[in-house]
């Protein structure tokens, strides 16, 4: 799978000319598109007419159907704009919102109950990282999917410090702890044949494969580099 989370970036010319460039892939059923919330209905559009085969996933969601909740965006909304997916607990959000395991939980049941598939982020910081704490961290981050199975979920790991950096860690170490990940989640009652790791932070087209053939990653999730639709192409293959 490869995600392409465009963040607060975009508008309505771009989101159209990017669809219109990366449609010549023929891996477009292994994409998720993750535009701004405001141009989900016009890429859904866009995608119906043209008949592409990739999906659509939101940055994010709120925990809640249609309750008093001023701003807020419910699954059903989500739903109503041809969203299959929700990126939950991106590091951006559990650091600008202060999102935390309880709100997290609350989102990926919400999801996952209303049939919307969620990536869920993890992932170290720096001086976590430093402190040799990297994996402790990443357990108690899943510990939030406790419960849950990952028939309809993906787990996206991205150290912090890589996202948007142009830094990554060694390929040995994406091995290792997506390793980790998938004997944690299978500690956790997750069923190995549906666990889905990707990873996300510093992807482009001159790392993008290498990272790809690792055998237990299943996929990537890229920021920057999608905002571009030639690199995401050359990236998707
Ligand atoms: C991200 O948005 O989660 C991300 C990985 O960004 P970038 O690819 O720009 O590091």
């Amino acid at each position: 799978m490869f995600v392409a989370n465009w963040k607060m970036n975009g508008s309505s010319i771009t989101v159209k000319e990017w669809l219109n460039i990366i449609s010549s892939s023929d891996n477009l059923n292994k994409c998720i598109f993750c535009p701004p919330l405001l141009y989900l209905k016009e890429a859904n559009e866009f995608i119906s007419e043209k008949k592409l085969s990739l999906s659509l996933g939101a940055q994010d969601i709120d925990p809640e159907n249609n309750i008093s909740l001023t701003g807020g965006i419910s699954p059903s909304m989500l739903k109503d704009v041809g969203c299959k997916y929700s990126i939950i607990g991106h590091s951006e959000r559990r650091n600008f919102y202060k999102e935390d395991s309880t709100l997290l939980i609350d989102k990926v049941s919400i999801c996952l109950k209303e049939g919307i598939k969620v990536i869920f982020c993890i992932g170290e910081s720096l001086e976590e990282r430093n402190s040799g704490q990297t994996k402790e961290i990443l357990s108690q981050q899943l510990r939030a999917l406790d419960g849950f199975s990952s028939e309809n979920l993906m787990v996206a790991y991205e150290p912090v410090w890589a996202i948007g950096s142009g830094r990554i860690p060694l390929l040995e170490d994406i091995s290792e702890t997506s390793d980790y990940l998938i004997d944690e989640l299978i500690s956790l009652g997750h069923k190995q044949e549906e666990i889905t790791i990707l990873y996300g932070g510093s992807v482009d087209a001159s790392n993008a494969k290498e990272i790809y053939q690792l055998k237990s990653v299943s996929g990537l999730l890229i920021g920057g580099a999608s905002l571009d639709g030639e690199q995401f192409l050359k990236i998707i293959g």
